[in-house]
């Protein structure tokens, strides 16, 4: 029989080890704590130097505030701490350490010094310390004014601990990790970090410097050269949001995630999955983005009173918050994707076979041009000489002149009031559901299934597609790349052929086609000014259109419809008026190009029989991320439901 063994109190020292290992369990951990206490001293230079990985030597030089000579002793009793004095305070802090237990800790399981000197001391004082207290009263020394703190040792007295670190050049790595991550996060302090006795810095970036500049000198040329800033400011989430990310032209096998939630390096899996899912709808497969990010949300809402070595984070409205930010990251690749400089080629009729075939008077009979098959829509359709003559000249060139560098910030108030009744329009049950929707299929070119949570919808690709354009013309307003016809197509011919389409219902004055087509060129060439500059569309000094704005990458409209397009554009806009002239300009462009091309694209991905592709990786993609769906949608059958989950459960159960 075996006998209890007698329970005892725990010495308070062999206690307070337990609790110290717990808190600091390797080097860069400790690091951690040490370089948070520098930047709370507001040091605007921090030196750090490693032996054996932080094993032998872990030491921190900063020129911050310094400890006072009075503080010396009671700094690494645990709970001692400058930033807290009362419970209440929990909720509001925002300086990184806020439990008086970095010190404490680090003394219990390593030899620990500190030299330091405030601005009012005339000279620095070294203090050593064992398990939370001073060995001996601090000693006057030289010193320039900060703190230098040296751990020697770590885990000399934890031998389990200090047996399962036994690589230092991995423990090496992971300091080298938090200091550059630290450095990207605070450009304004300069960071070094060498090994112990080597005279060259591992890292090394100066005062004053910017993120991208660290980023940098981090990581390199090759990921700072690709990134896109993002900045989103949530008012009713209480969040704002700063941060660069790489974009979809480089990628990098492991992910590098640099999460900083108020200032702390952090973690959190909820979020670093969010953003793979989204990059890997831009990415090869295996490969991932390099994401930075810095997050400040209201401290109340963070819980801060994680364990200290508790990496991932959790906080009040995190899947509404990571769900924004999905959302921020999404619309940033999609919009910046288009500034990728493209010369694709697309097949058109050219100007030239279509003057020719109007000369010789072989202009197809309008009797053949009644459209059965929607596949057949297309310009080609109308001339049968242009749609047979060399490949080379059915030409097209995509070209994005603006980059994102220098995009233009437009503040006309017309376009501002526009933009501000498409949210106030807002349908926030359809933004969810837009937001999180799987795509499931396409009906046809027109409809297409969605699923949300456990219910399937059909929706009206065209109507939505129309919408979402409208609002691209309005937020890209004066920042669109072009759609570019090698060969323009004369404005007044376009017209004629729209005015010859059957079941056009053609008016008294409308009746000479030949003098309406010229007026609509004329009309349409006097405004090409305007035209070009807000909305990239090129119409030339002899009334010829050579460019279309580019709304989306990846997407092509159906130029069978760019006669009435541009016949719509002289008839329906308010010319007179800025704001409805905007608003009728985008609104026509948007029905245009709402119809999907089925033209092949050379050099591009998109073939003729690829319009399933496009609906469902241009057109949902853009819905998914950057849709503001208007009220009405729910209610005219735009977006249908069609069925649900648990009534189908109930539906077999009966049967
Ligand atoms: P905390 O940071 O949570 O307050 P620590 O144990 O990390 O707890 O530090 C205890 C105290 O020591 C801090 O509150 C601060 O007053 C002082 N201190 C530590 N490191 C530094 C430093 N590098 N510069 C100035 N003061 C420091
Ligand atoms: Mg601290």
């Amino acid at each position: 029989m075996s006998v209890p063994g007698a329970i005892k109190k725990l010495d308070e020292t062999l206690v307070n080890r337990i609790a110290a290992g717990e808190v600091i369990q390797r080097p860069a951990n400790a690091l951690k704590e040490l370089l948070e206490n520098s930047l709370d001293a507001k040091a605007t230079n921090i030196q750090i130097t490693l032996k054996h990985g932080g094993l032998k030597i872990l030491q921190i030089q900063d020129n911050g505030s310094g400890i006072r000579k009075e503080d010396l002793g009671i700094v690494c009793e645990r709970f001692t701490t400058s930033k807290l004095v009362q419970f209440e305070d929990l909720n509001s802090i925002s300086t990184f350490g806020f439990r008086g237990e970095a010190l404490a800790s680090i003394s219990h399981v390593a030899h620990l010094a500190i030299v330091t000197k405030t601005a009012n001391e005339k000279c620095a004082y070294r203090a050593l310390y064992e398990d939370g207290k001073l060995k001996e009263p601090p000693k006057a020394c030289a010193g320039n004014q900060g703190t230098q703190i040296t751990v020697e040792d770590l885990f000399y007295n934890v031998a389990t601990r200090r047996k399962s670190l036994k690589n230092p050049s991995e423990e090496h790595n992971r300091a080298v990790e938090v200091v550059s991550r630290y450095a990207i996060h605070n450009p304004k302090v300069g960071f070094i970090l060498k090994k112990h006795g080597e005279s060259l810095a591992e890292i090394r970036t100066n005062c004053n410097s910017t993120h991208v500049e660290n980023i940098k000198t981090i990581y390199g040329n090759n990921i700072s050269r690709e990134l896109l800033e993002i900045d989103s400011v949530d008012d009713g989430l209480r969040f704002k949001l700063h941060g660069f990310i790489s974009n979809v032209n480089y990628s990098t096998k492991k992910q590098i995630f640099l999460l900083f939630i108020n200032n702390r390096l952090v973690d959190s899996s909820g979020l670093r999955k969010a953003l793979d899912s989204v990059y890997s709808l831009y990415l090869p497969k295996g490969s991932h983005p390099f994401i930075y990010l810095s997050l400040s949300l209201d401290p109340r809402c963070v819980d801060v009173n994680v364990h200290p070595t508790k990496h991932e984070v959790h906080f009040l409205h995190e899947d509404s918050i990571i769900e924004k930010v999905r959302r921020t990251v999404d619309c940033k690749l999609n919009g910046a994707n288009s500034s990728r400089v493209f010369q694709t080629q697309i097949k058109v009729p050219v100007a030239n076979d279509l003057q020719k075939s109007v000369t010789k008077g072989s202009v197809t009979n309008p009797s053949c041009m009644v459209r059965t098959d929607s596949n057949s829509q297309k310009l080609e359709k109308y001339f049968t000489a242009a749609s047979s003559s060399a490949p080379s000249s059915h030409t097209l060139l995509r070209n994005k002149t603006h980059l994102k560098s220098n995009r233009r910030n437009i503040q006309l108030s017309s376009v501002l009031s526009l933009r501000k009744e498409i949210e106030e329009d807002e349908h926030l049950g359809l933004r969810e559901i837009f937001g999180s929707m799987t795509f499931v299929g396409n009906v046809d070119k027109s409809k297409s299934l969605i699923q949300h949570e456990m219910n399937l919808y059909i929706c009206n690709t065209k109507k939505l597609a129309e919408e979402m354009f409208y609002q691209i013309m309005l937020y890209e307003f004066g920042n669109f790349g072009e759609l570019k016809f090698v060969n323009p197509l004369p404005l007044q011919q376009l017209c004629k052929i729209a005015l010859d389409s059957p079941g056009l219902n053609l008016s008294e004055e409308d009746s000479n086609k030949e003098e309406y087509s010229l007026l609509v060129s004329d009309l349409l060439k006097s405004k090409s000014a305007m035209l070009e500059d807000y909305f990239s569309m090129k119409i030339d000094q002899d009334g010829n259109l050579s460019a279309i704005p580019l709304l989306l990458d990846n997407y092509v409209p159906d130029f069978g419809g760019v006669p009435s397009y541009i016949l719509q554009l002289a008839r329906a806009v308010n010319w007179g008026n800025e704001k409805q002239c905007f608003q009728m300009f985008c609104r026509e462009t948007a029905k245009f190009y709402s119809t999907v091309s089925s033209s092949s694209m050379e050099g591009e991905d998109v073939a003729n029989e690829d319009w399933p592709w496009v609906i469902e990786h241009v057109l949902y993609s853009t819905l998914r991320s950057c849709f503001v769906p208007p009220k009405h949608f729910a209610e005219d059958n735009t977006v249908l439901q069609i069925a649900s989950l648990p009534d189908l459960y109930k539906v077999f159960e009966r049967c």
